[in-house]
């Protein structure tokens, strides 16, 4: 087992505490392997963040890996919890002494000849200080438009939409949805020479060469209004604007989208007909949108079958799977799950894939956008659009054995 390595570190560092070699830890040879095995470990099984909390007489390690916390069994003796947290301080350049308020600070560690940049953020608690390292790299990797997921109906939607030279293409779902890894793909593909493109983000995540990235500070008085005003005075075609939070933000969206601008942009909302909804309530007038909006984009991340130990299964007649496929449930069909492998640590998932869901905007549902009507006017016209739902597109790839429905469900409906 990997993390026996870890255990064996653990040991060697408290005796070497106990021999009072190093009283701070920060210089003690065994607690650098150590916190270095940490990390090593959590990159190994993919993990997106390592929480280091103190926990009574010891120090207790989880790790997120495809959006679940999982505990790491280990035992840690009292006086190596904060060695490791003070080295980990080292690392990201906070400050050691300081000891009651939050910090954070920045890690480059170098992996298999990779240089991965993680995110320490240090918290006080009772029982001494808890650490969160955001793993930067697996958390916000790049994805090109043909490893989003998209079916190739989606995908043919999607490239008419980014395309296009003017409008507002919004993109919707919860925080942790894969909507950035969207956008900077989308980014990526239509970043030519003859395109200027400015995002302002808050924070600037990654750098895309070739595209001027606007940090947004509102409390420097950067907003994201502000940005969209020296975006327009750079002369930008396509414009990612980070996030509409407010009324301010949502209008003026929408009116640079209206003068020849394409603007993208991000927003909490459920489902494509919500965000509507949403852009509506926040005051912008239901004309301006009509005349603007191009799309909407929702999504979702759910697990992958893990390859290692997929099986088929026979779906039988009235279960719960084949009443929640409906009319897609066929007698006799077929479908796939993870028994659970060392791969997987036992869960039967490995790695993640996004649903979708995507409606661009016809003559029929502006019609509707303009009468400012109903929710389910809004849905019905995108019905008879044809609109693929979030739960269609995931059962869709239920039945093309790269989920679960359990999944699906989970990802939608909590
Ligand atoms: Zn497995």
């Amino acid at each position: 087992m990997p993390w026996e390595t870890v255990q064996r570190l653990v040991g060697e560092a408290a005796r070497e505490l106990r021999r009072g070699v190093s009283e701070e830890g920060t210089r003690g040879s065994h607690v650098v392997s150590l916190v270095n095995a940490i990390l090593n470990e959590a990159l190994a099984e993919e993990a997106t963040d390592i929480h280091l909390e103190p926990m009574g007489s010891g120090l207790r390690i989880r790790i997120r890996i495809d959006g679940f916390l999982r505990e790491r069994p280990l035992q840690f003796p009292q006086e190596v919890a904060p060695v490791i947290i003070a080295r980990l301080k080292v690392m990201a350049g906070i400050d050691t002494a300081k000891r009651n308020r939050p910090q954070d600070g920045q890690i480059r560690y170098v992996h298999e000849g990779r240089s991965i940049d993680m995110r320490a953020a240090v918290l006080p608690v009772v029982d001494g200080e808890r650490m969160v390292v955001r793993i930067m790299d697996a958390a916000e990797r790049f994805l090109s438009c043909d490893e989003l997921d998209l079916t190739p109906r989606n995908r043919e939607i999607f490239e008419r939409l980014i395309h296009r030279s003017t409008g507002l293409l919004l993109l919707c779902g919860p925080m942790n949805s894969g909507k950035t890894t969207t956008l900077y793909a989308a980014l990526s593909a239509l970043n030519e020479p003859d395109c200027h493109i400015m995002t302002l983000e808050d924070p600037v995540e990654r750098r895309i060469a070739g595209i001027s990235q606007f940090q947004v500070n509102p409390e420097a008085g950067l907003t994201f209004v502000a940005g969209l005003r020296a975006a327009l005075r750079q002369d930008a075609q396509k414009i990612l604007l980070g996030e509409i939070r407010d009324r301010e933000t949502a209008e003026m969206a929408v009116r640079i989208a209206l003068t020849g601008h394409a603007l993208f942009s991000t927003l909490h909302t459920e489902d494509t007909v919500s965000a509507i909804l949403r852009m509506i309530e926040m005051g912008v007038p239901p004309y301006l949108l009509a005349a603007t909006l191009s799309g909407v984009i929702a999504q979702r991340l759910v697990r992958r079958v893990c390859v290692n130990c997929r099986e088929e299964y026979a779906v039988t007649v009235g279960s719960r799977e084949a009443l929640a496929l409906g009319e897609l449930y066929h007698p006799g069909m077929m479908l796939v799950r993870g028994r659970g492998c060392d791969c997987c640590h036992g869960t039967g998932y490995r790695g993640r894939m996004a649903i979708h869901e995507i409606l661009p905007i016809s003559e029929r549902i502006r019609t509707v956008i303009l009468a400012a009507d109903s929710k389910r006017a809004l849905q019905k016209a995108a019905e008879e659009d044809g609109l693929e739902t979030l739960w269609q597109d995931g059962a869709s790839k239920v039945l093309a054995g790269e989920t679960t429905l359990a999944e699906v469900g989970r990802a939608l409906y909590g």
